[in-house]
């Protein structure tokens, strides 16, 4: 049976609700929303609908997020796969995997299919000499642009991909017609940051000595992700002490190891 490197999720939650901040990302995106909605209103005009779009930024700033409430804010269902997939695909892979997923996504049109990490796929092309070329890849690329060109006017499948290295994509990509349209998905300021917060604590059982203006102060170059980390690891150290509540001291505790991950982190690829 063949592996799948994708998901189909029909019945897409998400929203923009669970998206906190990002309110220019979100504005551009309900506009895709509205392509997939009414597509009839464009082309009716003889407009033509885009196919594809690209959020660009850090990692954890909520990309994957905005894409699934882009969906979910539609209601269609959501196609994803991640370039990193590819990467060890055998010869003709690859690029079978991309018809697949075309094929599949247009059968349910109107549809969004999801690529995270397309540079990995849809780095430029011919500039790997050192590593001796990469023909799967460049197969693989091809075929996406093949089947971006290749959607008649009759099926509406928005493609969305993702990225934190928008300068290494094939111009070939961005071209009128594919990923023309840019959407930039930054890391949050401290507004957004407790806005972020507001979405994760959430769950938590919270003590009423948890200020979380402070907290947002205090998590400069934080992304969602991170701040999403923060709130879970805090319900984990405040269980760890046996307490009944996530208490603010917690949450510093918390801090201090996602900041000491980031550390980790940076200190390898430095
Ligand atoms: P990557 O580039 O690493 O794939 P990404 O930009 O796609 O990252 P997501 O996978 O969307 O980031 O974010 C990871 C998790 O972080 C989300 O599932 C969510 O829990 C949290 N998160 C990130 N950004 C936000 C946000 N703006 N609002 C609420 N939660 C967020």
């Amino acid at each position: 049976s063949k592996a799948k490197v994708f998901d189909e999720n029909t019945k897409v939650r998400t929203s923009f609700k669970d998206v906190a901040g990002l309110e220019g990302a979100k504005e551009e995106v309900q506009e895709i929303v509205d392509f997939l909605k009414n597509p009839d209103k464009y082309t009716a005009l003889g407009g033509k609908i885009p196919k594809g779009a690209l959020l660009v930024g850090p990692p954890g700033t909520g990309k994957t997020l905005l894409a699934k409430a882009v969906a979910g804010e539609s209601g269609v269902p959501f196609f994803s796969l991640s370039g990193s997939d590819f990467v060890e695909m055998f010869v003709g892979v690859g690029a079978s995997r991309v018809r697949d997923l075309f094929k599949q996504a247009a059968a349910k049109s109107p549809s969004i299919i999801f690529i995270d990490e397309i540079d990995a796929i849809g780095r430029a092309r011919g500039k790997n000499s050192i590593t001796g070329g990469n023909d799967e890849r460049e197969n693989t690329l091809n075929q996406l642009l093949t089947e971006m060109d290749g959607f008649g006017t009759d099926v509406n499948v928005i493609v969305i991909g993702a990225t934190n290295r928008a300068d290494v994509l094939d111009k070939a990509l961005l071209r009128a017609g594919r990923f023309d349209r840019q959407i930039y998905v930054d890391l949050p300021d401290k507004n957004e940051r407790r806005q972020i917060f507001d979405v994760h604590v959430k769950p938590l059982k919270l003590a009423k000595d948890v200020d979380l203006d402070f907290l947002s102060k205090q998590t400069p170059g934080f992304s969602g992700a991170d701040i999403a980390n923060v709130c879970n690891e805090s319900a984990l150290v405040a269980a760890r002490k046996s307490k009944k509540s996530v208490h603010h001291q917690d949450f510093l505790d918390a801090v201090d190891r996602i900041v000491g991950g980031l550390e980790k982190k940076n200190k390898i690829i430095t």
